[in-house]
C-alpha cells in the first residue's frame, strides 16, 4: 500500500438544484486507508455530495476517480460494482425480514414484489453472523427487523454495509440519533475495520466523534471545500470557526 495514494479523487463536483448551487466545484479526496472526515454547517451540501457518489443524483459536472477508474456518468451499480460503498442513508432494512436474512439480503436486487422471506445458503449465513458478532447484533439474528431499537439498527446496517466488502465504506451520520454508549462503541468499530485496511467517508456531525477519528477531515462551506486538514488544523482555522459561527 502507497501511503497517500489517493482512494478516491473528487475534481469540481458541482451540481445545482435550479437556481441554488448545492455542490460547487467541489474538489476532495480520499486517502487510501484512512478515515477521512466531511464536515461542515447544515445546507453545506455534505448529504449531496454522497448522492453524487453513489448517483443516487447524477451531477452536472466533476470527475469521481475511484481507485484509478473514471467513475463519474456510470451508474449506481457499477460504482458499487468498484467498491465504492453504500450509505447508512441508502441502506435500508426489510421489517418483515429476520436480522440475518437482511444482512444477506443486501447483496441481491428484488422489487418490493418478492419481499418476504428468502432462502439463505450456509455460506452466506456464516458470513452474515460473522459480520452481526462484530456488530454485537448476532444474539439478534432471528428477530425481524422491525423489532429493534434505532441504535441497533444502526448496527444491523453497518453489517449490511460490511457484507458488500466495499473498498470504500461510506457513512452517513454513524452517531447520528443514538447514546453516548453506542457512539462510543460505533467509533471503536471504524478503527477496528481500518486497522485491518478499510477506508472510511464520513459525514457527520457529532464534532467530538469526528474530531476523534477523522484524518483528514474536509469542512464544505456553500457547497464547496473550504479546508482540509488534520484535526488539529481544523480546530484552530479561523475560517472554519467563522463558517462555523455563521451558521
Ligand atoms: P447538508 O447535508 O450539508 O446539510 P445538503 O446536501 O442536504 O446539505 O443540501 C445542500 C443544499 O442543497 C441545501 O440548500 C439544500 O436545501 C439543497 N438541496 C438538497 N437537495 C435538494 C433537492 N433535491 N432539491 C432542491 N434543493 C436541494
Amino acid at each position: 500500500q502507497i501511503p497517500d495514494r489517493p482512494l478516491l479523487e473528487v475534481t469540481g463536483l458541482t451540481k445545482h438544484f435550479g437556481g441554488l448551487k448545492a455542490v460547487d466545484d467541489c474538489s476532495f479526496t480520499v486517502p487510501e486507508g484512512s478515515i477521512t472526515g466531511l464536515i461542515g454547517p447544515n445546507g453545506s451540501g455534505k448529504t449531496t455530495v454522497f448522492n453524487l457518489l453513489t448517483d443516487t443524483i447524477r451531477a452536472d459536472s466533476g470527475t469521481i476517480v475511484f481507485d484509478g477508474k473514471r467513475l463519474d456518468g456510470t451508474p449506481p451499480w457499477k460504482r458499487a460494482h468498484a467498491g465504492l460503498g453504500r450509505t447508512f442513508q441508502i441502506t435500508r432494512l426489510f421489517g418483515e425480514m429476520t436480522v440475518l436474512e437482511n444482512v444477506v439480503a443486501v447483496q441481491r436486487s428484488f422489487s418490493v414484489g418478492q419481499l418476504g422471506r428468502i432462502a439463505v445458503s450456509g455460506k452466506e449465513a456464516a458470513a452474515a453472523e460473522e459480520l452481526l458478532e462484530f456488530v454485537g447484533m448476532r444474539a439478534f439474528r432471528d428477530q425481524r427487523a422491525h423489532a429493534l431499537s434505532y441504535g441497533q439498527q444502526k448496527l444491523v446496517e453497518l453489517a449490511q454495509i460490511l457484507m458488500l466488502d466495499p473498498k470504500l465504506v461510506l457513512l452517513d451520520e454513524p452517531a447520528g440519533g443514538i447514546n453516548p454508549v453506542l457512539i462510543e462503541r460505533m467509533g471503536e468499530m471504524i478503527r477496528e475495520l481500518n486497522s485491518y485496511g478499510k477506508t472510511f467517508l464520513i459525514v457527520e456531525h457529532n464534532m467530538p466523534f469526528v474530531l476523534g477519528l477523522c484524518d483528514p477531515i474536509n469542512v464544505l462551506a456553500r457547497g464547496r471545500t473550504m479546508a482540509t486538514g488534520t484535526p488539529d488544523e481544523i480546530q484552530r482555522d479561523p475560517a472554519v470557526i467563522d463558517a462555523y459561527l455563521g451558521d
